[in-house]
């Protein structure tokens, strides 16, 4: 049996606690890796303290080196890599593929800010105390990062937390999510490649209930998490004193406005990203409210675009929609919609299931109470609403818990900037989708969906602080 390590301060490690990662597809075996235990763990957190002020010191071109050498790694091994987060997740490849592609990008982009972080010089001689004085604001790394990861994107959102981590300077232990840790390990391997010192970083697969200790140790004193809002918000709780990152969910709305014009091509991308990786993104469509002049001719597009989309094995190359990450998450989603007809909706398609499969589900008439719309469906479900005015539709967005982004289909610029003071999000993306994220963009949420902003510069921005020091004599 092939075992696949972890890694404690940058070492490949094993343990006698087997974990096997299974598809949810078809159950086969993805890979065996370990959990790593109490002394492992502890050996990771006291290597990263002890070395962080070795790697806050690493000169940029070390850190941009690493980041650009994982970069190149990655595009050489991309296939290998795609095929492993099919295995793992139940992604179909051709969603996959693209992770990787942007995974290449994310380590790429870290190299450049690696480069760029820097500080400023400020005079402070405005004073006549001061004379002769001067400030250097320079962003030094706030120390040691837990990054713990949910199984929706085992490398993107893996990245989008190593990579600041090592352009900032800042030791990082990685925790990755129990269905999908093998990405993660894989993308240990390549960071083993690099420079960076011992201490730098370490990738622990450990169980939900084991994690506390790593939470709880206060010389990780930043944690930055992604993942469910029940499960970030209590870690906030737990460790009130330390700098905590939350990236949570949401129930991601498209508005479709009166003058869009091409509908048919708004349709198609709603219904791509109500349903990509199986609704599995906290920016999947989930709800679109359209005005009425164009609401008919929307909503049967969008079945048009749905009945196209194949869904079945991930290995195949022409599947759209593949599993969820697990049979329960799939029987909980058709049981939600199953809620929704109950009270009133219709289904325009899907809603049928094989195994962990939710085919693409489409309703209409689902009031705004029932948990498809007022809760993360996190499924590929789709809810259709009419509405009279732009302004009922943003307060239909906005009548929401959780706020991460919004797509505004409309061609008028004064609407746009109406929507980004008015939509209570992270961000609105206008004549497209919610779901398109850059990493040069700040991303995350209001409300309910989190706390602090990633995105690169953000995220390196989030893991440091400014440390001042002042001249005198000058
Ligand atoms: P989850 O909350 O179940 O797990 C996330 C991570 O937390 C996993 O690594 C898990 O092992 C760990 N964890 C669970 N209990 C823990 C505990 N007590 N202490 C420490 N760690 C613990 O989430 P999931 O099901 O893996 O992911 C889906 C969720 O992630 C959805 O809500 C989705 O919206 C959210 N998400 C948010 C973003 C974003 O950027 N806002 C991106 C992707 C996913």
């Amino acid at each position: 049996m092939t075992i696949t390590p972890f890694w404690v301060d940058g070492k490949p490690c094993t343990s006698a606690e087997h974990l096997e990662v299974r598809s949810p597809y078809d159950g086969s075996l993805a890979g065996t890796t370990c959990h790593a235990g109490p002394s492992d763990m502890e050996h990771a957190v006291a290597s990263a303290h002890a070395a962080r002020h070795e790697v806050a010191h690493l000169p940029a071109h070390v850190r941009a080196g690493a980041l650009e050498h994982v970069a190149r790694r990655l595009a050489e091994r991309a296939e290998e890599v795609a095929a492993l987060i099919t295995a793992e997740s139940g992604k179909p490849v051709r969603w996959s593929r693209a992770e990787v592609t942007r995974g290449i990008s994310t380590f790429r982009w870290a190299a450049e800010e690696a480069r760029r972080l820097s500080g400023e010089l400020q005079r402070l001689d405005t004073d006549p105390a001061a004379t002769g004085r001067m400030a250097l604001v320079r962003r030094v790394s706030r120390g040691p990062v837990l990054a713990i990861t949910p199984f929706n994107f085992p490398l993107n959102l893996v990245a989008h937390k190593v990579a600041p981590a090592i352009a900032a300077g800042s030791p990082v232990v990685v925790k990755p999510a129990p269905a999908t840790p093998l990405t993660a390990l894989l993308l240990g391997e390549l960071l083993a490649e690099t420079d960076l010192p011992a201490g730098a970083w370490s990738v622990l697969p450990v169980p939900n209930d084991a994690a506390g200790v790593l939470v709880d140790d206060p010389r990780l004193p930043v944690v930055s998490f992604t993942g469910s809002g029940p499960v970030g918000w209590a870690i906030r709780d737990r460790v009130p004193r330390k700098h905590v990152t939350l990236e949570l969910g949401g129930n991601a709305a498209a508005v479709v406005c009166p003058d869009w014009t091409d509908l048919d091509g708004a349709a198609k991308r709603i219904a791509t990203f109500a349903t990509y990786q199986g609704g599995q993104s906290c920016i999947a469509v989930q709800r679109v409210y359209a005005h009425r002049d164009v609401y008919d001719e929307l909503a049967e597009r969008v079945v048009a675009a749905v009945a196209e989309l194949g869904t079945g094995d991930p290995t195949d190359p022409g599947t759209a929609v593949g599993p969820l990450i697990s049979e329960e998450a799939a029987q909980r989603a058709q049981g939600w919609v199953a809620d929704a007809v109950a009270d009133g909706a219709r289904v325009l398609a899907g809603g049928t299931r094989d195994g962990a499969t939710l085919a693409p589900t489409v309703l209409a008439g689902a009031p705004e109470h029932c948990a498809v719309n007022s809760d993360e469906v996190f499924a590929p479900v789709l809810t259709l609403a009419p509405v009279d005015s732009v302004g009922e539709a943003f307060d239909r967005v906005n009548d929401s818990r959780f706020g991460l982004q919004t797509g505004v289909f409309t061609h008028d610029v004064r609407l746009a900037f109406r929507a980004s003071a008015e939509l209570e999000v992270g961000g609105v993306i206008v004549g497209d989708v919610p779901s398109y994220r850059a990493d040069q963009m700040p991303y995350g949420g209001l409300k309910d969906s989190g706390t602090g902003r990633e995105g690169l510069a953000s995220a390196i921005a989030d893991l440091t602080e400014e440390r001042v020091l002042v001249l005198t004599g000058l």
